[in-house]
């Protein structure tokens, strides 16, 4: 038997944090959202897509890794202005961060600021960032048990997106799982059903994004 050591996380402070970045954002009408999933869901390949499918959206990126500027890039040219975090080991973004690098994005020439956290279904999931909207991505390949395994990222999400259905055959993914682990956790979310691949479910994505501008 391991010894399982249990701690709290402290977010007074950060929610104080949380608290200016949204009154920044409140200031120049910017949307924030919090995108959070496991690694390689697909959040860089999404915001891509998104963005260069929806020219008349101006959207922000705060990129969060542990290391490497590789994802700002690809937001980069993908022709977004972006902003790298590197956490060097920390597996979470906490909002005195997002405040620290929010000036430097031009928040009067946006509409949407989207934070990519660091790719975590566990942590990132305790620590508002100021958001307005939080999306958490389930991808098709890491199975249909994660809702249960990790209530409280798929508890606390706005918007839940099931990506990658190009592969969800191949790779033996049950939807009905997750819809019914879903009803248990989160009742007030319907995941939207979305392949950045095949272009499924783009539409429905961009048009929540739509109604949410201001
Ligand atoms: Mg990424
Ligand atoms: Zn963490």
């Amino acid at each position: 038997m391991v010894d399982i050591v249990v701690m709290r996380a402290v977010t007074s402070d950060n929610q104080a944090h949380a608290d200016k970045v949204r009154a920044m954002l409140d200031e120049k009408n910017v949307i924030g959202l919090n995108i959070i999933s496991s690694p390689g869901a697909g959040k860089t390949t999404l915001l891509e897509r998104t963005i260069v499918d929806n020219p008349d959206l101006r959207f922000g990126v705060i990129e969060g890794d542990v290391f490497t500027g590789r994802d700002a890039s690809r937001i980069e040219a993908a022709g977004a202005p972006s902003i790298q975090l590197n956490t060097e080991g920390a597996c979470h973004l906490t909002a005195n961060m997002i405040e620290t690098v929010l000036p430097r994005l031009r928040l009067d020439e946006l509409d949407f600021v989207v934070v990519e956290n660091i790719g975590n279904l566990i942590c990132p999931a305790a620590f508002a960032l100021g958001e307005h909207r939080r999306v958490v991505l389930l991808s098709t390949p890491e199975g249909s048990d994660k809702v249960q395994k990790y209530p409280h990222a798929f508890n606390t999400a706005d918007l839940v997106l099931v990506t990658k259905t190009d592969v969800a055959g191949a790779v033996g993914f049950e939807l009905s799982i997750v819809l019914e682990d879903l009803k248990a956790v989160n009742p007030k979310v319907e995941p939207l059903l979305l392949s950045a691949v095949s272009g499924e479910g783009l539409d429905r994505w961009y048009g929540w994004l739509r109604s949410l501008r201001r």
